[in-house]
């Protein structure tokens, strides 16, 4: 038999009592209703989660307020690193990815690399509801969109294409073929109050990306992850990066042994500087909520602040995510 070491049984006997215990839904006594809160990443959330507020109250479900407050910076040309607007990659063509997660069914929709459609949040709804997959990508997802109605759009705005050509005129321009830093997003996470909880993402990704480039943003446990036994979480930032430490389930799976939603966001990023020191530099931040409505927010370092947006009790607010390093 092999010999197990005693803290090490302790641990997991621990975990498993505490992910039991996440089981019974701490603190969402049956029937109660603490109301729906909104979280999304970056100033233009704030649209988003006023959005999201206002189609929640006039009946629409957690789902259909977080679609729907994506579409709003999707739909928004001003904002560069979402939908409609956004920068192009290095050809000049706007890919967009974009998931959405159900924490009660335990499934998502995903699309990866989608052209000429704005708002890649309701593909990936789509995916989740009308066809038995998670994740479609390029030509699929894009064909899935016109089948479902979707209008075909020129993406680049005159603003957008004028960025590309001088990026594209400068001699010294840097590629993604070696590094370079320009990108945002919009994560979203919702609790509506009872229990449920729902996680979104939507994203141009990397300005200038090499052709077919696909980040954490609509990946599974990566840029979304929703359980209605423990939480959400999201994350904006360096996905190159953060792909490869799954963060969104990993901030989940710590609520789940016991983290708060801040202490499980700071944790993730001290694993991240942990695993390598000089992550502690990296553009990364992410955001959390728990079945119970309370929310974590962290960023990495003031060089990549996140300013996130929160709706509660009727109200929503910009705010600053603690900076870890
Ligand atoms: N995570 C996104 C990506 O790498 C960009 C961002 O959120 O800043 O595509």
């Amino acid at each position: 038999m092999e010999p197990v070491d005693r803290r090490d049984f302790m641990k997991s006997v621990a975990g498993s009592a505490a992910l039991a215990a996440f089981d019974a839904k701490p603190g969402v006594a049956q029937g109660s209703d603490s109301g729906p809160v909104f979280l999304a990443t970056w100033t233009w959330g704030q649209s988003a989660v006023n959005r999201a507020a206002e189609v929640f109250k006039g009946g629409g479900s957690l789902l259909d307020a977080v679609e729907k407050g994506i579409n709003v910076p999707e739909s928004d040309p001003k904002v560069t690193t979402v939908g409609y607007g956004g920068y192009p990659n290095e050809e000049g063509i706007v890919e967009l990815d974009a998931g959405i997660m159900d924490g009660t069914r335990h499934r998502a929709g995903c699309v990866y690399n989608l052209h000429m459609i704005k708002n890649p949040i309701s593909v990936a709804r789509l995916v989740l509801e009308k066809t038995r997959h998670t994740q479609m990508a390029g030509e699929g997802a894009f064909r899935l969109a016109l089948k479902f109605g979707f209008q075909l759009e020129q993406l680049l705005t005159p603003e957008s294409l004028q960025a590309w050509l001088k990026w594209k005129a400068d001699p010294k321009h840097e590629t993604f073929w070696v590094t370079t830093e320009n990108h945002d997003t919009i994560g979203f996470v919702a609790a509506d109050g009872k229990g449920h909880v729902v996680s979104g993402c939507s994203t141009s990704g990397l300005a200038w990306k090499v052709p077919g480039r696909v980040a954490d943003s609509p990946i599974v446990g990566c840029g979304i992850y929703a359980d209605d036994n423990v939480g959400a979480a999201s994350a904006t930032g360096d996905g190159d990066l953060m792909t490869n430490y799954c963060t969104s389930i990993s901030i989940v799976h710590n609520m789940a042994r016991g983290a708060s939603p801040q202490d499980a966001c700071v944790d993730l990023l001290q694993h991240m500087a942990k695993t390598d020191p000089r992550n502690k530099q990296a553009a990364v931040a992410v955001i959390a909520i728990n079945n119970r409505g309370e929310i974590g927010a962290a960023c990495m370092q003031k060089g990549f602040h996140l300013k996130y947006a929160l709706w509660r009790n009727g109200e929503g607010k910009l705010l600053d995510a603690v900076e870890v390093y």
